[in-house]
């Protein structure tokens, strides 16, 4: 077994069961990429089992911080069946379920989403990425499914020094027969959504804003809206949303435009309006940029009963911060202008690098610039499937306000 010995005060993280391992902290020993180590403080005393990373500035991973555990297959199925079986614990209105969530779930690198009968897992670590086979093979076990599609096309891959790798791990017949559909359909909430594993955002659909998406419809039917603006609207989620939440109101003279630059992303959301029963008249698609989209309806006088701005990450690390606090408070300026008193903002930001102290500091400071007050009537995180956890802080990235303009 080979180990990697660290300099002197940096046990202190591991200590409190943080997994990560910087190139910085170690003083010598290494491994092979994904090979489990010994870590070790200064003085030779045990943290944790860790997969080593050789490329990675992250230069190691801990799965366990028991001297005693083994890291075999037992170990990830152990640790498979228990991140599957915890979100039995939490409320989930779908079946689609974020599974494993890496570093929350000890399984740093790996993230695993269900859709329908479907698995799509993504591997972004050495470790990960070692472990494999023997972690697709427990997966299956423990779901009881069959399919498995790899995405693991994720920029961060390039970091660990590791190639996009995507397509059919599991259930896909070799030689002829019909491959399995990449294109399928959840059930969240009461509505149909269609997610594309192959061709979609991360591992096919953002399951992370599956409450917001909820509470969004409850929002357009307690308070009757009827213009509904959804930046950033990728298959249309917010929009089934805000329909839903007309038509649960009676209102039958609404109007949702919803806005992406994404082509295959607004196709979907026309779609997923039709398998829903939503009358096409009631929504507008725009293919355009949201920032100009915003500057023009504000040149238009146009004016909306609800706004949703869902970006992009705009800040990967806090080293973008800055930058990204601009862009973010440029569009929470434009959206709180466009919105009607009364009205409601719901304004996110995936953000990692930035917090939700600076991210309320800044729609803050976008209301400050708008001349508009409002009310924080609900602050947002993501679905409970993708846990925050006491020891792993970094797993904090999505946050989101409800923001409504003083009446
Ligand atoms: N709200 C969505 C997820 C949004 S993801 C949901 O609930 O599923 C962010 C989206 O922003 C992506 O679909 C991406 O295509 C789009 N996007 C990124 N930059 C953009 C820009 N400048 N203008 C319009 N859309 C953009």
């Amino acid at each position: 077994m080979k180990t990697i010995r660290l300099h002197p005060g940096r046990e202190r993280s591991l200590l409190r069961r943080h997994p990560w391992i910087f190139d910085s902290a170690i003083a010598k020993g290494g491994g092979d990429p994904g090979e489990t180590v010994r870590v070790e403080s200064h003085d030779g005393k045990f943290l944790a089992w860790a997969a080593f990373s050789p490329q990675s500035r992250i230069r190691a991973r801990a799965w366990s911080f028991d001297e005693a555990q083994r890291i075999d297959a037992a170990f990830f199925a152990a640790a498979c069946a228990r991140a599957i079986g915890v979100r039995s614990r939490f409320e989930i209105r779908s079946d689609g379920v974020r599974l494993v969530h890496g570093e929350s779930d000890g399984l740093p690198g790996l993230v695993v989403d269900r859709y329908a009968d479907t698995l799509v897992a993504q591997f972004t670590s050495a470790g990960a990425q070692r472990w494999k086979d023997v972690i697709v093979d427990a997966l299956l076990r423990e779901t009881g499914l069959a399919r498995l599609y790899e995405r693991s096309d994720a920029s961060v891959r390039a970091l660990e020094g590791l190639a996009p790798a995507t397509g059919w791990l599991r259930g896909a017949e070799v030689g002829g027969a019909v491959a399995p559909p990449t294109e399928l359909e959840i059930r969240e909430h009461d509505w149909r959504l269609g997610v594309d594993i192959a061709e979609g955002h991360k591992t096919g659909f953002y399951l992370d804003q599956r409450d917001n998406r909820k509470s969004f419809a409850d929002w357009v039917q307690r308070l009757q809206l009827r213009r509904v603006l959804n930046c950033f609207c990728y298959t249309g989620g917010f929009t089934v949303a805000a329909l839903a939440g007309m038509r649960a109101a009676g209102v039958d003279d609404g109007e949702v435009v919803s806005i992406d630059s994404s082509a295959p992303a607004l196709a979907r959301a026309r779609a997923n309006l039709a398998s829903n029963g939503f009358d096409a008249a009631r929504a507008r698609f725009l293919d355009a940029d949201v920032n100009a989209s915003l500057r023009q309806y504000l040149r238009d006088g146009a004016r909306f009963d609800a706004v949703v701005l869902d970006p992009p990450k705009f800040a990967p690390t806090v080293t973008h911060a800055e930058r990204a606090a601009r862009a973010y408070k440029d569009i929470n300026r434009l959206a709180l202008q466009l919105l009607e008193p009364g009205g409601v903002l719901f304004t996110f930001s995936c953000s990692g690098g930035i917090s939700a102290d600076l991210f309320h500091k800044i729609v803050a400071s976008a209301g400050a610039d708008a001349g508009v007050d409002g009310y924080i009537v609900e602050t947002m995180g993501a679905a409970p499937d993708h846990p925050m956890t006491l020891e792993f802080p970094e797993g904090e990235y999505l946050k989101g306000l409800v923001v409504m303009r003083k009446p």
